[in-house]
């Protein structure tokens, strides 16, 4: 039986117990350092854009799509998006090449798919897909994942396809401060509206997913950080670190510094918290967010085999989005218990 676990733990019995959640859907833009001034044209872009994807999961979960396909769409229509730092607007190694890496995760089975530093795979996150399906393997990189992708009929394209003259403008001041990880420009004279955005803050997408036949699913999408090493991996294909799903507990997207997200196998620790100790979801990833990572790490959206959703983190602001069968819909960057656009 399916039911909404408390959020908090200090809920009443009869509000933890009261409704049943079918289904439901978490998913990330990326953490960070979000200045609350940015420009509201661009802010507007985020919250529709997250609204766009959180409705495509939510009518499709509704009409009893499985967890996988739901995962894998969604995180397709935000590569596609060049605001998120995943598949086309991915950001810059300091080769000025591109290199995404990507991952799925099938709650029911523990089977999973992964690819890291592939440079001309449109939606990694397909080709992940494959990998876990369609091959006896879990992470393929580099160039035996792009000859993986032909054998796969994945569609591959021109580096160019993933070019926006704003991850370059990005890759260019993380030069001049010899930083993967900038300070962040708070600057309102800036003449790139997009800088205050930028800078320290982690574009990679991710979702979390529960169908309603109680199966979880989660997948992540991103093109690393900013002016990392060419050949730097980080947290996102890397199951356990930036994504896990077992329908025993929860399905996990992380999103920050990724190499904070490896060592201490993040997604990982907060479905075995929960499985171990009982913990619900949030208890779960408070200790590992705000306990085991340092301040500005980044976060996690999750959700639960009961429906639960957990979106937290502990850096500035985390692009984010959560939806369920019982009405829930909404679309947020900064404090955790807000909403900049519900229904
Ligand atoms: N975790 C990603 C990485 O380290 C970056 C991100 O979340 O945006 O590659």
């Amino acid at each position: 039986m399916l039911f909404t676990a408390c959020a908090e733990s200090n809920q009443s019995d009869s509000e933890t117990f009261a409704e049943r959640v079918e289904y439901a859907i978490a998913l990330h833009g990326g953490a960070g350092v979000i200045s609350r001034d940015i420009d509201p044209e661009i802010k507007q872009q985020y919250v529709d854009s997250l609204a766009e994807a959180l409705e495509l999961g939510r009518s499709m979960l509704a009409d009893g799509a499985d967890a996988l396909d739901v995962v894998e769409q969604v995180v397709r229509l935000l590569e596609d998006n060049p605001l998120y730092n995943a598949g086309r607007g991915a950001v810059m190694t300091n080769a000025e090449t591109f290199e995404l890496d990507a991952s799925i995760m099938d709650g029911r089975n523990l089977a999973a798919g992964a690819v890291a530093g592939v440079t001309t795979v449109k939606n990694p996150i397909t080709l992940a897909r494959h990998v876990m399906e369609n091959s006896r393997h879990v992470l393929f990189a580099g160039e035996g994942a792009e000859r993986f992708a032909d054998g796969a009929g994945v569609e591959r394209v021109e580096q160019s396809w993933f070019y926006t003259e704003r991850r370059h403008q990005q890759l260019i001041r993380a030069r001049e401060r010899d930083e993967v990880t900038l300070d962040h420009d708070d600057s309102a004279q800036s003449m790139n509206p997009y800088q205050a955005i930028d800078d320290n803050k982690y574009g990679t997408v991710g979702v979390a997913v529960l169908d309603r036949n109680g199966n979880l699913a989660a997948g992540t999408s991103t093109g690393g950080m900013t002016n990392k090493r060419f050949g730097r991996v980080g947290d996102s294909p890397i199951v356990g670190a930036g994504t896990y799903a077992n329908n025993k507990s929860c399905a996990i997207s992380s999103t920050g510094t990724g190499e904070e997200f490896i060592r201490h196998a993040v997604a990982f620790q907060i479905c075995a918290i929960m499985e171990y100790t009982g913990a619900s979801l949030n208890e779960a990833a408070r200790i590992v967010i705000h306990d085991k990572l340092q301040p500005g790490d980044g976060g996690i959206i999750g959700v639960s085999h009961t429906g639960e959703i957990a979106m937290i983190f502990n850096s500035r602001g985390m692009f984010r989005g959560a939806a369920d069968s019982n009405g829930r819909f909404e679309v947020a960057i900064w404090d955790e218990n807000e909403a900049e656009a519900s229904r």
